[in-house]
């Protein structure tokens, strides 16, 4: 049986974080999940989106589940390109003006090499005072890569309509469990979903694990791949808030770093993102009691999943979401410990070769007349 561990965690983790792969632009993270999927999968396609769809055939031959970690992460696309070299752009998904300014970039080039930036804006010292307070907009920043014109911005092959990320490698806090990266939201699902998946034994249902697209900007790839699949039940791998640092009363935490993964009753502004299908939920729960392991749950203020979208598929399908507790998620600092993922993917594995195809049905419609 395969077996789960932090140091395969955070290989996988840090080929996952480190590719470029914003939203729409997925390629190179879908090349590693591919790879990694392929061997441990009955059949395995991309769909016309770019959504990965890896099959576990199950032993019963009844019953769908879909597991969902999205690909993609926020970023930047270059909106014009002036006559001294210096590039603009505008935002992909959920990117804030306040972590963007003093940033190494990675540009993907049309041929897809990769060259360096940085993010700039006028120096503080020719700034008044009450300019000084605020934080600037992006209209107001550009990338520089170093180039003095446009035509040689245009000779690396860079132009309007080229994306960039963060420019950041996974790293160990303090000799800890705890990891620092980027688009920790979402590749940490991905890396737990695609453990999962390798450790799934003896499934009596068809198991999807679907590495999805454009999940930052809308939840598209998870719409499309649960409405050819048509699951008869789902769980989305993402990340969650984890706001328990320094100045933020106990209350206000959502969850804890290193406390397990987050077992989700809900998220979205009052609760409008998902409402997780109960059923499932307490599956979870029972499941994660039984075989030891630590969780959480969580009722989360802000922010949904893939599993909002999947839930509304057809006539409808039990969904709920597994969550990584993460802090200063869509920063270039993202961070989530080890032993979380570990704990989500075993917890994946586990729920993907427990449920059976009669629980499955269970949830199905039922009929009264
Ligand atoms: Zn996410």
């Amino acid at each position: 049986m395969y077996e789960i561990t932090k140091e395969g965690v955070f290989q996988l983790l840090k080929r996952l974080t480190e590719a470029v792969g914003p939203s729409g632009f997925e390629d190179s993270v879908r090349e590693v999940v591919i790879e990694e999927l392929k061997p441990y999968a009955d059949s395995l396609w991309i769909d016309s989106l770019g959504n990965v769809i890896a099959v576990k055939r199950g032993s019963r031959g009844s019953g769908r589940l879909m597991l969902a970690g999205h690909m993609d992460e926020i970023g930047l696309i270059v909106s014009f390109v002036d006559q001294r070299g210096f590039i603009r752009f505008q935002p992909i998904g959920g990117v804030s003006e306040r972590v963007l300014l003093g940033q190494r970039v990675l540009i993907k080039a049309r041929d897809g090499r990769i060259v360096r930036g940085v993010i700039g804006s006028k120096p503080p010292h020719i700034m008044k005072p009450e300019e000084l307070k605020q934080v600037p907009e992006i209209k107001d920043m550009y990338i520089d890569i170093g180039a003095s014109s446009r035509e040689e911005v245009e000779k690396l092959g860079i132009g309007v309509g080229c994306v960039a990320v963060f420019e950041r490698d996974l790293a160990v806090l303090g000799g800890s469990d705890v990891v620092t990266g980027k688009a920790i939201d979402d590749r940490v699902g991905v890396a737990t979903m695609i453990e999962g998946f390798k450790a799934i034994d003896g499934n009596e249902v068809e198991v999807y694990a679907v590495a999805t697209v454009q999940e930052e900007v809308g939840l598209k790839g998870a719409r499309v791949a649960a409405y050819s699949i048509t699951p008869d039940v789902a769980v989305a791998l993402d990340v969650t808030i984890a706001s328990d640092v320094a100045g933020v009363p106990e209350q206000e935490w959502v969850t804890q770093l290193g406390k397990g993964p987050a077992i989700k009753v809900v998220d979205g502004r009052a609760a409008t993102g998902l409402i997780a299908h109960p059923a499932v939920r307490d599956k979870l729960i029972e499941i994660a009691r039984q075989y030891g392991i630590p969780h959480q749950v969580e009722v989360a203020p802000g922010g949904t999943t893939d599993a909002s979208a999947i839930a509304l598929n057809k006539e409808g399908v039990p969904a709920a979401t597994v969550s990584i507790p993460s802090r200063y998620i869509h920063s270039p600092v993202e961070v989530v410990n080890l032993v979380d993922v570990v704990n989500a993917a075993r917890l994946t594995a586990l729920f993907s070769s427990k449920v059976t195809s009669e629980w499955v049905a269970s949830l199905a419609r039922r009929v009264v007349k």
